[in-house]
C-alpha cells in the first residue's frame, strides 16, 4: 500500500512539474506598443463570427495612411515556431510609417500553436530578445494548432474543397486549412475569416510570414503563384542588387493545395506571396534547441553539415540571427510593396520601416519600444 501511494506521490509530482510550466507559459502574455500609424485594433471575427470567443480568434492591427492606396494584410505565426514572422510583425506594429495605403498585421495567425510549444520538440519556452530598456520575452510556438484546443485528429485529412488527402495531422496546420470553411475545423475556420476579411475588404496583396530549415531547398526564398511571380522576382532582384542578400523565388505548385500562397490567390482577387527567412533551430540535426539558438541561429552540426554542401542558405560560424531574419522579412515586404506600387498606382502604397541593414546593425531590439513608458492604451497584450 505505502508503495502504491509512494509511486502515486511521484507520478503526480512529475505531472505537476510538466504540466505547472506549460499552464503558466499558456497564459503569458506577449505585449506590443501601437506605433503612430496604428489606427485601428479588433478582432477577426469581425468577418465570421464563427470563431468569436474561440481560442483562434486573433487580433488585427490596421495602419491607415491620409492617403488612400491599396490595402495589404500581413501574417504572421501561421507555424508559431518560426518567431522571426511574430517579432516582424511586431516591430511593424511599432515602427512601420504609412503614408499612403492601408496595412493589416496579424501577429500571431495560428494564436492557439502560439501558447504553447511543439510536444516532443525539445523546445524552449521562451525566447527573449535584448532592447536597450532590458529583456523582451516572448512565447515559443508549435507549428500547429494544439490538439488541446482541436482535437481528436483524422485518420486521414481531406482538405476542402478540393478533396486531396494530406497527412492526418495538417487538420491542425493553418498553412494546409485554405480556403477554409464556415463549418470545418477550428484551423478552416480561421482560414475562412481571413478569406473573408480578403473578400469583404477587398485586400490587394497577402504577406505570410515564415522560417524553413537550412537543409529544406524551400528556404530564403518568395514563394509566389503565377499572378504574384512578377512582384516577386522584382522584389527578389531588387534587394539583392541594392542590398546584397539573397532570397530567390519559388513557384507555387498549383497541385499542392491548402497552401495559402496558392488558395488565396484561386479564391480571391488578391496577390499572395509566402516569405520563408532560414531559421536553423528548425533544423533536426542541431544541438540543444535553446532561447540562444533561436535567436543568433548559431549551431555547430548545420555548420558541419553546410561543409559537406547540405544547406540551401549561405551559413558560416556567425549563424543566421533573429536580426537577419526580421531585416529580410522587412526589406522584401517593402520590396514588393514598392513593386507592386509600380504596376498599380491608384492602389499603391508609401511605406516604410527600417530596413534589413539597419536592423542587422542596431538590432532588433533597438526598435523594441519599452511597454512600461507608453501610453497604457497603446499597449496591446497578445
Ligand atoms: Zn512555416
Amino acid at each position: 500500500m505505502m508503495r502504491k501511494l509512494l509511486i502515486l506521490v511521484v507520478l503526480t509530482l512529475i505531472v505537476l512539474a510538466g504540466g505547472i510550466p506549460l499552464y503558466i507559459q499558456r497564459s503569458y502574455k506577449e505585449e506590443v506598443v501601437a506605433g503612430p500609424s496604428v489606427t485601428d485594433v479588433f478582432k477577426l471575427s469581425k468577418y465570421f463570427d464563427g470563431i468569436k470567443g474561440t481560442i483562434a480568434d486573433t487580433d488585427v492591427f490596421e495602419l491607415k495612411g491620409a492617403e488612400e492606396g491599396g490595402k495589404t494584410l500581413i501574417i504572421a505565426g501561421t507555424h508559431a515556431n518560426e518567431p522571426s514572422a511574430a517579432l516582424l510583425a511586431y516591430f511593424f506594429i511599432e515602427n512601420l510609417e504609412v503614408e499612403k495605403g492601408t496595412i493589416y498585421v496579424i501577429p500571431h495567425f495560428n494564436r492557439s500553436g502560439s501558447l504553447g510549444p511543439q510536444p516532443g520538440g525539445g523546445f524552449p519556452l521562451y525566447y527573449f530578445v535584448d532592447t536597450p530598456w532590458g529583456e523582451k520575452k516572448f512565447r515559443m510556438g508549435d507549428r500547429g494548432f494544439q490538439a488541446l484546443d482541436q482535437w481528436p485528429d483524422p485518420d486521414v485529412y481531406v482538405h476542402y474543397p478540393d478533396g486531396q488527402l494530406l497527412s492526418y495531422i495538417d487538420a491542425r496546420n493553418t498553412n494546409r486549412s485554405w480556403p477554409g470553411r464556415p463549418d470545418g475545423y477550428l484551423a478552416e475556420k480561421v482560414s475562412f475569416a481571413a478569406m473573408e476579411m480578403i473578400r469583404n475588404e477587398g485586400i490587394d496583396v497577402v504577406i505570410d510570414l515564415h522560417e524553413a530549415e537550412a537543409m529544406y531547398p524551400v528556404t530564403n526564398c518568395i514563394v509566389a503563384p503565377e499572378k504574384s511571380m512578377p512582384y516577386a522576382i522584382g522584389a527578389a532582384f531588387y534587394v539583392k542588387g541594392r542590398e546584397k542578400f539573397e532570397n530567390h523565388v519559388e513557384s507555387s505548385p498549383a497541385g499542392y493545395r491548402g497552401l495559402s500562397h496558392r488558395e488565396i490567390g484561386d479564391w480571391s482577387d488578391a496577390y499572395p506571396f509566402l516569405l520563408e527567412s532560414p531559421g536553423v533551430h528548425l533544423d533536426q540535426i542541431t544541438a540543444a534547441k535553446t532561447p540562444e539558438l533561436i535567436i543568433d541561429g548559431i549551431d555547430p552540426f548545420v555548420l558541419k553539415a553546410g561543409e559537406k554542401g547540405l544547406l540551401f542558405v549561405p551559413y558560416d560560424e556567425n549563424g543566421f540571427s533573429m536580426d537577419r531574419r526580421v531585416g529580410q522579412h522587412s526589406s522584401v515586404i517593402q520590396e514588393i510593396l514598392s513593386q507592386w506600387t509600380k504596376k498599380n498606382p491608384d492602389r499603391g502604397f508609401k511605406v516604410s520601416a527600417p530596413k534589413h541593414a539597419d536592423i542587422v546593425e542596431n538590432g532588433l531590439g533597438f526598435y523594441f519600444k519599452d511597454p512600461s513608458e507608453a501610453d497604457e492604451d497603446k499597449v496591446f497584450l497578445q
